[in-house]
C-alpha cells in the first residue's frame, strides 16, 4: 500500500507559504509506516520544533489502474475520509532550500492520520473539510477550490504510479496550517461530520 500526497492544491495555501501556484500537480509519497494507528495520540518527534497540521480530504483506491482517463477517475475510489498530513515545517524548509527531497519532513512515523472511513462508491461531487484545534476552527476548505480537481489528480498520478487497491490519496490542504503543541486536541470534519479526534503529546 502506498500513500500519494498532493501539495499546493489550494491557491490560498500555496500563497500562504510563499510558493508559486503550480502548473501541474505537486506529488510526493509517504511510506505505509507513516500511518498513525487508530486511537493512538500523535507524539511530537524530538528532531523538529515546528510540526504543522494540514487537514486534507483523503480518498482510497478500490482497484488497479494505470493511465486512468479523467472521466473514469471516480470509479477508482471506494472510500473517503478526512486526514492529517503532519509536516515538519522546519525540516521541510531546510530541505527545500537545499533542493533536497522532503520525505523525512513529510513521511515520518505517525505523519499520516486517517479519520473514520465513509465506505462505498464515492459519487462525483465536492466536500467540505475543516479542522478544529482545541475547539477553535483553524482550517476550512471545500474541494471545489482545488487547483486540480480529483479527475485531474487521478489521471496525472496514474501516469507515473500504478494505483492499487488500498492506496491512499491525500489531496492537499487549504490555508490555515500551523503548529501543534503538546496537549492540543485536534478534531477534523468532513461535510460537518466529525470523523477524526486526536491528542498531541
Ligand atoms: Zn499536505
Amino acid at each position: 500500500m502506498k500513500i500519494i500526497c498532493i501539495g499546493r492544491n489550494y491557491r490560498d495555501h500555496a500563497t500562504e507559504l510563499g510558493n508559486a501556484v503550480p502548473d501541474e500537480p505537486v506529488v510526493f509519497c509517504k511510506p505505509d509506516s507513516a500511518i498513525l494507528q487508530p486511537r493512538l495520540p500523535f507524539v511530537l518527534p524530538s528532531w523538529s520544533q515546528d510540526i504543522h497540521h494540514e487537514v486534507e480530504w483523503v480518498v482510497r483506491i478500490g482497484r488497479v489502474g494505470k493511465f486512468i482517463e479523467p472521466e473514469f477517475a471516480w470509479s477508482y475510489i471506494d472510500a473517503m475520509t478526512v486526514g492529517l498530513d503532519f509536516t515538519a515545517r522546519d525540516l521541510q524548509s531546510k530541505l527545500k532550500a537545499k533542493g533536497l527531497p522532503w520525505e523525512k519532513a513529510k513521511g515520518f512515523d505517525g505523519s499520516a492520520v486517517l479519520g473514520e472511513w465513509i465506505k462505498g462508491p464515492v459519487e462525483p461531487g465536492f466536500h467540505d473539510i475543516s479542522l478544529l484545534k482545541n475547539g477553535q476552527e483553524v482550517q476550512a476548505g471545500n474541494t471545489r477550490d482545488f487547483l486540480f480537481p480529483l479527475e485531474s489528480l487521478i489521471a496525472h498520478v496514474s501516469q507515473y504510479f500504478t494505483l492499487k487497491s488500498g492506496d491512499l490519496l491525500f489531496t492537499g490542504t487549504p490555508a490555515g496550517v500551523g503548529p501543534v503543541s503538546p496537549g492540543d486536541e485536534l478534531e477534523a470534519k468532513l461535510d460537518g461530520k466529525s470523523l477524526l479526534r486526536l491528542r498531541i503529546r
